[in-house]
């Protein structure tokens, strides 16, 4: 008799984030009008989850299931019903930088209970940062620094068969798809290389050509938000006009939104993401400075933003989302102020809907030595685009690089009012996002 192997799949890739006074309350303020735009500008829909998953980790769990391999796949936060089930052979975590830590003190809980249970834990971080990880938390007994059927296959200890059809599998997640924030996706990885960012480190490939629409558009309610959570939209232009078309074919109702690159923005794109149903594009501007942008590999100035909203803005009613990352290599305090204003120029014009505005993260990396960057704590729990920099640079301490991100955020909150039409918070509803709040920062 051939036993069967027990698997427990460990999404331990969110966490509640205490996080700052001063920056409490800019960000609760930040949600209110958030939420106000938002409904100003889309329209009444269904409000995004507080409940996430793992993209890659659900990937792993229907790959074993494709294989005959049974596998659970369960929510940190609820681990503590499974102790007293039968015990499993194998538990594998899947982290990121700040849940190192969690994941560590979970494998402890569970081993204490399970004592010849094995742990492997894998994840963005550990494909990255697989050395320092190892040494800093040596207890596991694979450390997995593979994605997709490599991963699956060190955690089965076996070769396996890769699945063709569906990429994921939603219907293995523990709660009801119409449960979790949908974040879908057409690829893995980006094939842009700005240093400061992490998912070109993940081999980029192609993985589908509706983001599983065709399949989610039978199981949620109309007007529900689906984020393509793509690193940029499809990959490549080219491919993207592909993606916009299949989905289009799906006849969906939902609020789509993506990420994509500026230079991306050019009427056919879209025309193409209008007919395909998206409401929002998010971009990534990061810094008005050009000098900064081009240390750190990023080959897309203001211009080519500049360029892209008004494209966007002439052909269609798309929701715009600004993204930027604050205190990167080179950055000055003067440079700070200078994009701060830019940013009230775009929200006093209404030129972008939103700006969302975080801090650079040094994050550990084995081959990777930061030039011009001093890191001032190992603790990965910090390791955070809301926290104090753990870090500082020869132009900046961290104390200003801190600094620098309450004000922008404190004017983003300003100008974004004023081009609203709002002239005090008071004026609008104290409703925020409360899932937003409630699964990134606690208690606000
Ligand atoms: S910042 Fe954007 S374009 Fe650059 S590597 Fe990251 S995901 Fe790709």
């Amino acid at each position: 008799m051939v036993l069967k192997k027990i698997i427990w799949l460990i999404d331990t890739t969110t966490y509640t984030k205490e996080i700052d006074k001063e920056l409490r309350e800019i960000k609760r303020n930040y949600f209110r009008i958030k939420k106000h735009v938002r409904h100003t500008t889309l329209g009444e829909h269904i409000e995004p989850k507080t409940r996430t998953f793992s993209y890659g980790l659900l990937r792993i769990a229907t790959i074993l299931t494709h294989n005959g391999i049974e596998s659970e796949y369960i929510h940190h936060y609820d681990i503590d019903d499974k102790l007293n089930s039968s015990a499993p052979d194998l538990v594998a975590f899947s982290t990121v930088c700040p849940t190192v830590g969690l994941a560590d003190s979970l494998m402890q809980k569970i081993r204490a209970k399970y004592p010849t249970t094995q742990f492997a834990i894998g994840g963005p971080h550990i494909n990255v940062a697989y050395k320092k990880t190892q040494s800093r938390y040596p207890n596991f007994n694979i450390y997995c620094n593979r994605s997709d059927i490599e991963a699956a296959e060190m955690i089965a200890q076996k070769a396996l068969a890769n699945p063709t059809g569906e990429y994921v599998n939603f219907d293995l997640l523990p709660y009801s798809i119409k449960e979790y924030q949908i974040n879908t996706c057409t690829t893995l990885g980006c094939s842009f290389s700005c240093k400061y960012c992490q998912d070109n480190h993940v081999c980029y490939k192609e993985i589908n050509n509706d983001g599983h629409l065709s399949y989610l558009v039978n199981h949620l309610e109309a007007r529900t938000c689906v984020h393509f959570c793509d690193s940029v939209l499809g990959g490549t232009a080219q491919r993207l006009l592909n993606v916009c078309s299949n989905i289009s074919k799906t006849n969906h109702d939902f609020l789509l939104s993506c990420d994509m690159r500026a230079e991306m923005v050019n009427y056919e794109t879209v025309e193409a993401l209008k007919k395909a149903g998206f409401c929002e594009v998010r971009l990534g501007i990061e810094t008005t400075d050009s000098e900064v942008l081009k240390m750190n590999n990023r080959s897309l100035g203001k211009e080519v933003f500049i360029k892209a909203i008004n494209m966007l803005r002439k052909h269609s009613n798309i929701y715009i989302t600004m993204y930027s990352v604050l205190g990167l290599p080179g950055s000055t305090v003067q440079s700070c102020d200078d994009t701060a204003r830019f940013f009230s120029k775009m929200l006093d014009k209404k030129a972008v809907d939103e700006i969302k505005n975080c801090i650079y993260v040094p994050y550990p990396k084995d081959s990777v030595e930061y030039n011009n960057v001093h890191i001032e704590t190992d603790n990965w729990a910090n390791y955070d685009r809301q926290s104090f920099p753990v870090y500082s640079l020869p132009t900046m301490t961290s104390r200003e690089i801190w600094n620098a991100y309450l004000k922008t955020g404190r004017i983003i909150n300003k100008y974004w009012m004023k081009g609203q039409g709002i002239s005090d918070i008071s004026e609008i509803s104290n409703n925020t996002y409360n899932e937003y709040i409630s699964s990134s920062y606690a208690v606000i």
